[in-house]
């Protein structure tokens, strides 16, 4: 074996002083009590990898890739360990030096990398299921190609976000820089709608432009780090022409991503300094929209039956944003809202987490809505993409498609105007 290319940060790596106190947080150490499938196993293995103590070999990938880069170990950590840079660095060396099976490179390779980034590329994609979908032609797929096409919504919902969009006159206060993504352009087009409501609403213009790209987050996450600060620069540059103070982002695991453009570039001289400005911008939708609970007049307005809220990875834990969006929905539902048992226990989702490791995710899935069926809810909120598809998809498994699960944009849009029209027929706020 030849001397092991270091790729640990060694201040990272050793600041894990193997107390196992994050063990509990982690998914899938709960689901397996296996210590490899823990952040103290893998630290370890990473460890080990880099000495040399251990090779690449398949039992160790598997452990890795069985990691749902959740990061809820980092805030259970007493010691601040980045885990998350830990494993963004041993994922490129995997990607580097290991063979993946036919199927997971042509998964990884082109189903996630060549397609889901790029938002027409997906929309063609998409074409051929809604019409096997329309003429019952799914059975006749194979079994691992009808589980990813379950995860899809039934409708495509595409949506062209304007490069500037006023706030009406009145109203204005100033303007705000918007990331549109990839995915939420092609399948959330409602959830951007009521987001651009929102923030026109707060009286902000927005500016969101034509040049920006995915933001680099299922690249950073999987490893494949070059093509992730090749998209981070693109962003950088796109934004700094907007010339705005703040950049929204209503997806939880592409603004953790942004936040982290700064970390990403550090190495690069040329770009370092701007990505550090880039991330101290971003701002998610819900800590930026807290502080207009009045403004918007959400408070009271109501709620359609018991609320619960399911916290994303991505903005509970890298971001450590849990209470603004509780806020919200709180202000609008009131005795409404429920808090969900494990709300931050990763609902298996994770980026392309569901299409890689469709078992754990499955189980994870179905951990998650039991949980939400005994809160008693009908809706579920949350923040991210990934999240609302993988807790649908749980819970018509589970045979409750009749529990709706919203991004908080539509929640909180849906409430406005239902308590407009109650106002309108006089009977004041439900
Ligand atoms: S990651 Fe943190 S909590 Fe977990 S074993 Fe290491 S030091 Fe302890
Ligand atoms: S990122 Fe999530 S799944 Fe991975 S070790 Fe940490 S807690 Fe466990």
């Amino acid at each position: 074996m030849g001397q092991p290319e270091p790729f640990l940060d060694d201040r990272k790596a050793l600041a894990c002083v193997h107390c196992g106190l994050c063990l509990g947080a982690c998914p899938t150490y709960l689901e397996t009590g296996n210590e490899n499938e823990s952040p103290r196993g893998r630290i370890y293995l990473m460890k080990a990898l880099q000495s040399g103590r251990l090779s690449m070999n398949d039992s160790l990938v598997r452990h890795i890739d069985l990691c749902l880069g959740c990061r809820a170990c980092e805030t259970a950590c007493p010691s601040g360990v980045e885990y998350g840079a830990l494993l963004e660095a041993t994922r490129e060396q995997v990607g580097r030096r290991h063979r993946r099976s036919i199927y997971q490179s042509w998964l990884r390779r082109f189903a996630i990398g060549q397609v889901i980034p790029f938002p027409v590329r997906m929309r063609l994609a998409l074409w051929p299921v809604s019409i096997g979908r329309r003429f019952g032609l799914m059975r006749f797929l194979p079994r691992f190609l009808r589980d990813i096409v379950e995860l899809l919504p039934t409708e495509v919902d595409p949506v062209s976000v304007p490069e500037f969009l006023p706030a009406p006159e009145a109203e204005r206060r100033g303007r705000v820089g918007f990331v549109s993504g990839c995915v939420m352009t092609v399948l959330f087009g409602a959830t951007h709608r009521a987001t651009l409501g929102l923030v026109n609403a707060c009286g902000y213009d927005v500016v969101s432009p034509l040049t920006q790209v995915c933001c680099g987050a299922l690249d950073a996450h999987s490893g494949n780090l070059d093509r992730a600060r090749e998209f981070a620069r693109k962003n950088i540059a796109a934004f700094e022409e907007a010339n705005v103070d703040v950049i929204l982002i209503n997806a939880a695991g592409c603004g953790s991503t942004l936040k982290e453009y700064g970390h990403l570039l550090e190495a690069d001289e040329a770009w370092a300094e701007r990505a550090r400005r880039f991330s101290a911008k971003v701002r998610d939708l819900t800590e930026w929209l807290v502080d207009s609970i009045e403004r918007l007049g959400l408070a009271g307005c109501g709620a359609d039956g018991p609320v619960t809220y399911h916290d994303a990875c991505h903005l509970a834990h890298p971001q450590k944003i849990t209470e603004a969006p509780r806020r919200l929905i709180r202000a609008v539902a009131g005795d409404h809202y429920r808090e969900l048992a494990e709300a931050d226990v990763c609902c298996g989702s994770a980026g392309s987490y569901n299409l890689t490791e469709p078992e754990m995710a499955g189980r994870l899935g179905t951990r998650k809505s039991r949980n939400i069926l005994h809160s008693g809810a009908r809706t579920v909120v949350t923040t991210n993409p990934g999240c609302i598809l993988q807790i649908r998809a749980g819970l018509k498994q589970a045979g409750a498609s009749e529990v709706r699960v919203l991004h908080i944009a539509e929640f909180l849009e849906e409430a406005l105007q239902r308590s407009a029209k109650n106002s309108e027929r006089g009977a004041g706020p439900a």
